[in-house]
């Protein structure tokens, strides 16, 4: 390609509106224009970058024996109603009506198409099946950012695995567990899988993988010694034992006026936080519950909605809290609330001589026997793992990093396969529910991802993978007729090595083309220019260390080739 033929519309300024590195240099290197919040045009440079990395999923998918299929991105409700998610989406789903007043919605996601034809399986002996396809999700995302990052509008390679047995789908996960290794490693990103929640899906195993990033939206627990990896949604870690005093037999009331947090209690009263319960208010499902935790732990609310199966889950509003117990955040407690469910977190079991809330603003309860005296109607794990925490595997301290969620499989089970009632014929001849896996990458996202991990102060530094060129030549002098002949010339003979390039050959300063070459992220450049063909000479630049060797002219196209091979 030539570069004065295409449309690449760099920007010389970073855009105002771009905070993520990722979204402020796909705008300035003229990959992508917004249309709207969360709705981006993708120009011709993103479209070189998203077809190859649709490759490489592509070829993965093919290497573990899934077909590609294209399903329809709009569907009738009924068959989200008959799965039960034309409620359960809520705002998240994109609705319409066509003319005659028919409900339809955008895809979200595919299960319940997919699940719709796998009903024409008959029997054991066709599965197990994968079925996949590349297709534009609609998400009416409560806050689009980060540019590519988070969209409304968005590719998502999706497969769906069906079999007969647990055995069955295990193997399928694994074959695309060990898919998505291979296909992250290929686009240079270095994802981790992580354990997961399996959310609103409703599942039994879910891994994410994760791309390590200041901008990502999630927290990765991840132990630098044993390789232990969750998000922090599902993270556990070692508590520490706690050193309770003797129990002194019952709660005493004690006054703590202006008393409103944790630390005034510790400061003021001598109540360390590992000594307080905390007593937060939900509402689950319309129903107001109480939720316990130790004073320095934090709740991690997907374990709350995990442990309770909830849908809708929400603080309670302080006049909801008024009403139900009496007092206001500050000196809310448990002790003696009987018209409540209660649940608390592991970390509480056993404590003894604690401190918490007395349900009367200003009044909080010491010696509190946290089993004896508060009616606990379910434990579970509620605590979101903190950095430096033991690894509940090895002990050794924990991390929490940000990361970018690029891709996440799942195991299904029967959940659909029992609402579109998809049965196949055993080996014994009886019937039997199709077992179900699911399985995404954000085609988009991952591209921005790539860039999170490789960029620099001057621009995108591409994995060769996935750049939109191999290789730029540089016409230094391209009004020089001799230097536009021999720029030509190594155009030509780099094609013909099969090197993807494009040849820089328009009227501008060779310092504006370096500039746009470095942002657009291209690994290789050479530059023809007057001096160096004087001794027949061509520069090679490596984008990601910016080493540049002198070059023979005859010997160049070997060079970028073996360069690029290299990469690979
Ligand atoms: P998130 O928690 O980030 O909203 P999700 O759990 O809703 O993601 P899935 O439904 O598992 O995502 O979708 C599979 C993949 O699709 C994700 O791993 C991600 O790569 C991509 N994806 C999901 N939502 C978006 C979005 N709004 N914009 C771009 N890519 C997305
Ligand atoms: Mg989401």
């Amino acid at each position: 390609m030539r570069w004065s033929q295409m449309h690449i519309p760099t920007l010389r300024e970073n855009p105002a509106e771009a905070d993520a590195p990722s979204h402020q240099l796909l705008l300035r290197a003229g990959f992508i224009r917004q249309l709207m919040a969360g709705h981006y045009s993708l120009l011709p440079l993103a479209i070189r970058v998203r077809s190859k990395v649709i490759n490489i999923i592509r070829e993965e998918m093919t290497a573990i024996g899934a077909q590609e299929f294209t399903l329809p991105a709009m569907h009738p409700a009924e068959i989200w109603r008959r799965s039960g998610r034309w409620e359960v989406m809520g705002d998240e789903m994109f609705r319409l009506k066509d003319r005659k007043g028919a409900d339809l919605a955008l895809g979200m996601t595919h299960e319940e198409i997919f699940t719709s034809l796998a009903t024409e399986l008959k029997s054991y002996r066709e599965l197990p099946q994968m079925w996949y396809q590349f297709q534009t999700k609609f998400r009416d995302e409560p806050r689009a950012k980060g540019g590519l990052m988070r969209t409304r509008e968005f590719t998502m390679k999706d497969s769906y695995s069906f079999d007969l047995t647990q055995e069955g789908l295990d193997r399928s996960f694994d074959l695309h567990r060990e898919a998505y290794v291979r296909i992250f490693a290929r686009l240079g990103i270095p994802a981790i899988p992580v354990e997961a929640s399996s959310g609103s899906m409703g599942g039994s195993a879910s891994t994410e993988f994760m791309c390590p990033a200041e901008v990502g939206e999630d927290f990765v627990v991840h132990c630098p010694s044993c390789g232990y990896a969750a998000n922090i949604e599902k993270a556990t870690s070692r508590l520490a034992p706690a050193a309770d005093a003797a129990d002194p037999g019952t709660p005493e009331r004690f006054d703590t006026p202006e008393v409103r947090t944790i630390d005034d209690l510790a400061s003021r009263f001598g109540a360390p936080a590992d000594r307080q319960v905390k007593t937060l208010v939900y509402v689950l499902d319309e129903q107001l519950t109480l939720v316990l935790l130790r004073g320095d732990h934090a709740l991690a609310e997907q374990k709350l909605a995990d442990a309770t199966g909830a849908t809708a889950l929400r603080p309670a509003r302080p006049e909801e809290i008024q009403e139900a117990l009496g007092a206001l955040p500050g000196s809310l407690g448990a002790v003696g609330v009987t018209s409540l469910t209660v649940l608390a977190d592991d970390a509480l079991r056993g404590r003894t001589d604690m401190f918490t809330g007395a349900n009367v603003d200003g009044v909080h309860l010491r010696g509190v026997n946290v089993e004896r005296d508060i009616a606990v109607s379910t434990w579970a794990d509620l605590r979101e793992v903190a950095s430096g925490e033991p690894c509940v595997q090895c002990g050794e301290p924990l991390q929490v990093q940000k990361a970018i969620e690029v891709g996440h499989i799942l195991k299904l089970g029967t959940k659909y396969t029992d609402a579109f009632d998809v049965t196949v014929l055993d080996t014994d001849g009886t019937p039997k529910k199709i077992i179900m896996g699911c399985y995404g990458i954000g085609v988009e996202r991952t591209i921005a991802s790539a860039i999170e991990c490789h960029h620099d102060d001057k621009g995108i530094v591409w994995p060769m993978s996935i750049a939109p060129f191999e290789a730029v030549v540089t016409v230094a002098q391209p009004d020089d007729e001799a230097t536009a002949s021999a720029g030509e010339q190594v155009y030509q003979q780099l094609l013909a090595a099969g090197v993807e390039t494009v040849i820089d050959d328009r009227a501008e300063r060779v310092g504006v083309k370096f500039k746009d070459a470095e942002l657009v992220g291209i690994p290789l450049r050479v530059t023809v220019g007057k001096r160096g063909l004087a001794d027949g000479i061509v520069e090679l630049t490596d984008r990601a260390s910016g080493e540049t060797q002198r070059i023979p002219l005859d010997e160049i196209a070997s060079c970028v080739r073996k360069g690029i091979d290299s990469a690979k």
